[in-house]
């Protein structure tokens, strides 16, 4: 009798979890497993070789990243271990962030962007993924029933850890939802408010990558950092839509001026890349 109830209560979480953006991680669930992803992804060279320039990685923290924590909207900062670090491939257009606030930049994208401004409105986007937990969301709607079942039996500490060990094999499971991706560009203009860059800039990347025809509004076929849920060409919309909304001016990635920095990009980030 107390089983079969058990079972009834975890069914109603589990069907919870699933629909309504449940966590049933902790902060310090999140840091616990950022910290485990941070340590595979360093120990994996191969697939995440880090990029060694002390100074670009000190410039683009403090000036860019460091900026943007200071915003009043970001809540996690004294909980989260906020880091950045950069990934020598030139090949990839991305950048991603994993539980706990880990942010991970490649150079291919640094190398495609063209302000200060566009590569903080990427980076805005990524830490909204790691403030807004999004992440620990989707695994509980993954995973849900056996988190809850662990709890109820007690739970040991080291099950959040294998977990992420064992999803760390397909980052592809933290793969962010539609709503994910639409929150962290809100966010990112958020964030970007009270910087001293266009908070508009979270579309410039997209707009780019609309000129440069590697998106079509029928889909893309590339995948990037923001996935391709919203489609690129409803997201520079949204974007544009909500900057109206702010009263400030619709500027695009072509644009210079107040709040852009293409010149400080230029010599302190894409030129002194390799
Ligand atoms: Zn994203």
């Amino acid at each position: 009798m107390k089983r079969k109830i058990k079972i009834i209560i975890l069914s109603i979480l589990f069907i919870a979890a699933c629909g309504t953006g449940i966590n049933l991680f902790q902060d310090s669930d999140e840091v616990a497993m950022g910290m485990q992803f941070d340590e595979e992804i360093r120990k994996n060279e191969k697939d995440y070789p880090i990029y060694n320039d002390p100074e670009l990685k000190k410039y683009v923290d403090e000036r860019i990243f460091q900026e943007i924590l200071k915003s009043p909207e970001i809540k996690k900062k004294s909980v989260y271990n906020y880091q950045l670090e950069l990934i020598d491939d030139d090949s990839v257009l991305n950048a991603f962030a994993v539980p706990g606030g880990y942010v991970y930049l490649y150079t291919g994208l640094m190398k495609y962007l063209d302000s200060e401004a566009a590569l903080a409105g990427v980076l805005g986007h990524e830490i909204a993924h790691a403030e807004r937990r999004h992440a620990t969301q989707r695994i509980t709607a993954a995973y849900g029933i056996q988190i809850v079942a662990s709890l109820a039996l007690g739970n040991n500490p080291s099950q959040i850890s294998v977990m992420a060990a064992n999803l760390f094999g397909g980052l592809g499971l933290l793969a962010n939802s539609r709503a994910n991706e639409d929150e962290s560009d809100l966010y990112s203009i958020k964030y970007l408010q009270t910087t001293r860059y266009y908070p508009g800039s979270v579309k410039f990347f997209f707009e780019k990558l609309k000129d440069d025809g590697k998106v079509s509004s029928g889909g893309s076929g590339i995948q990037t950092f923001l996935s391709t849920h919203p489609e690129p060409i409803d997201r520079i919309n949204t974007t544009n839509e909500r900057i109206k909304v702010l009263n400030l001016p619709i500027l695009t990635y072509k644009d210079d001026g107040i709040g852009i920095f293409r010149k400080e990009y230029n010599n302190k980030i894409k030129g002194r890349l390799k």
